[in-house]
């Protein structure tokens, strides 16, 4: 079973997947937990060209197939043993992430991004997505209230980006009814946590 996890900077979607696997871990699942841009080394390689961009001026096509092509050696690579072994993987980002920040927010179309990925995944797609759905301004204050910790270093783009990827993903939900699903992010992490184990569990279970 195969779970990605989405949503803008500051919703907690990181902190859910960690409680998530403990929880399906007490349940005695084996879980694989991965994230991306990364999750192994050539896809890890990739991520820090794309995340060093802002010092250096990166077409935003160029960035759309660099995400691409990570995702591909990350699915091929860990993604699909893991699920052939029988774990519920958890993925932190996929697909829905280049739709909504490159698609949508950089403009460049979610129907060419989806173009594009398709190739790269080869129609692979999540059985289930959580989309934690908070406000950007809500998620950017978050970050700034954390800005000491590495992993919330504040992102450099303004809030107007992060609102185009809020609606880019609000624009997802539409499209994709059956697969991704809501979680109200301005809850407390535990309820959360809670909410996207019942989820995950109603929908192996169903
Ligand atoms: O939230 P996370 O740490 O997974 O994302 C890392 C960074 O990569 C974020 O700043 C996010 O804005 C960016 N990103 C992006 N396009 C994607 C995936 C992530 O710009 N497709």
């Amino acid at each position: 079973y195969f779970v990605t996890f989405e949503g803008g900077e500051g919703a907690g979607k990181s902190s859910a997947l960690t409680g998530v696997a403990e929880l399906l871990n007490l349940q005695g699942y084996s879980v694989v937990i991965t994230r991306e841009p990364g999750g192994i080394s050539i896809s890890e390689q990739i991520r820090e060209i794309l995340l060093d961009k802002k010092n250096i001026e990166m077409d935003a096509r160029t960035e759309a197939l660099l995400y691409a092509a990570a995702r591909r050696q990350h699915l091929m690579e860990k993604v699909k043993p893991a699920l052939e072994e029988g774990n519920i993987v958890l993925c932190d980002r996929f697909i829905d992430s280049s739709l909504a920040y490159q698609g949508h927010a950089r403009g460049l179309g979610i129907d060419h991004i989806y173009q594009i990925n398709q190739f790269a995944i080869d129609h692979f797609m999540p059985d289930l997505t959580l989309f934690f759905d908070l406000k950007p301004e809500v998620g950017l204050a978050r970050i700034q209230a954390n800005q000491f910790r590495e992993k919330n270093r504040l992102d450099v783009e303004h809030l107007s980006f992060h609102q185009k990827v809020y609606q880019g993903y609000q624009l997802l939900q539409k499209r994709f009814p059956s697969r991704i699903y809501s979680i109200d992010a301005e809850q407390s992490l535990e309820s959360v946590i809670e909410a996207s184990f019942k989820k995950i569990m109603l929908q192996i279970n169903g």
